[in-house]
């Protein structure tokens, strides 16, 4: 018997540092290119990827050999955790064609960061890094989906979630209401959303940690939201996430398949220990 193997879903890119800006007080865009983009086809909406970055002393990461699409992440499993490369998910806010170049939109924050966030506060043209990323069109790693009949949408986000709810903003059909639930540490970080909050029938509601503002699930609850069947994208810290999940279908009465929630990080504990940890973040 012959046969063809399907083309991988997702493969690693070996990409540079394009440019490094800070866009808000507490967010980093890095624009990656440097030639290794070709094949990269970003899914839009909230498209995550998984970036390999240099330990400290490496000029680059370390390349876990490995055939098929996840067979690098089992070499990588195996290596010595003091020189293989560090592991972090973001989202893709945006790819460009001609020079092909994706942005990264990287929270940076405070002194007790890990290796994601301070490599973002440091990063500079011509830094090598690597991104396991997707390769076909409709790869996965893609969670908004948006049902046929949602009369609007909700999105309820942290910092870490803002660049895939930009992303989700720039791709939803025009006219459907949107209410966003942002949590911030402090004021400044409403530039972020500057261009999508131009759009018809979107409202913005900002809460900021510093002023002692509600909690995203303590402000949706006091919320008067729209009436009509929701589509719910939730994502941020893993407590607040779920907390925010459970009134939704438990007090809100919202069918539990309209309401899509991730833990994007979880309070004291590394990306590192949360893959130790396994899934926490399923429904309950
Ligand atoms: C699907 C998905 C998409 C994501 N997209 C993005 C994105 O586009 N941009 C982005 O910045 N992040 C994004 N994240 C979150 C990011 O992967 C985590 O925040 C990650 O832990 C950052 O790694 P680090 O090395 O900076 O910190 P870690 O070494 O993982 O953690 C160090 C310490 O910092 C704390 N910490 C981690 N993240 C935060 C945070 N955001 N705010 C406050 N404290 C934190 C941890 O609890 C821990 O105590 C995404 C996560 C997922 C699952």
């Amino acid at each position: 018997m012959t046969g063809t193997a399907a083309p991988a879903r997702f493969q690693l890119f070996p990409l540079q540092v394009v440019r490094a800006a800070r866009i808000t007080p507490h967010m980093a865009r890095i624009t990656l290119g440097g030639g290794g983009l070709t094949g990269f086809v970003n899914g839009g909406l909230d498209q995550r990827i998984k970036l390999l970055l240099p330990q400290p002393g490496q000029s680059e990461p370390l390349t876990p050999p490995g055939d098929g699409e996840f067979g690098w992440y089992r070499t990588w499993r195996g290596m010595d955790p003091a020189v293989r490369p560090v592991l972090r998910t973001y989202t893709v806010r945006e790819q460009r064609h001609d020079p092909d170049e994706i942005d990264l939109d990287i929270v940076v924050h405070g002194e007790a960061g890990g290796p994601g966030s301070r490599w973002a506060l440091t990063a500079a043209p011509g830094d090598r890094v690597i991104v396991c990323g997707p390769a076909v069109e409709e790869a996965g790693g893609v969670e908004f989906r948006l049902p046929a009949g949602a009369d609007w949408v909700l999105l309820a986000a942290d910092e870490a979630a803002l660049p895939a709810v930009a992303a989700i903003l720039a791709e939803l059909p025009a006219g459907l209401p949107v209410r966003v639930f942002a949590e911030v540490e402090e004021p400044g970080e409403e530039a972020y959303l500057a261009g999508p909050a131009d759009r018809p029938g979107l409202g913005v509601t900002w809460l900021y940690r510093s002023k002692g503002a509600p909690t995203l699930p303590e402000a949706v609850r006091a919320a008067e939201l729209p009436a009509g069947e929701p589509y719910a994208w939730i994502a941020g810290e893993a407590a607040s996430v779920r907390e925010l999940r459970r009134h939704l279908v438990g007090e809100r009465g919202t069918d539990r398949r309209a309401v899509c929630f991730m833990g994007y990080w979880r309070a004291g504990r590394t990306e590192d220990q949360r893959a130790d940890d396994g899934p926490q973040d399923e429904e309950d």
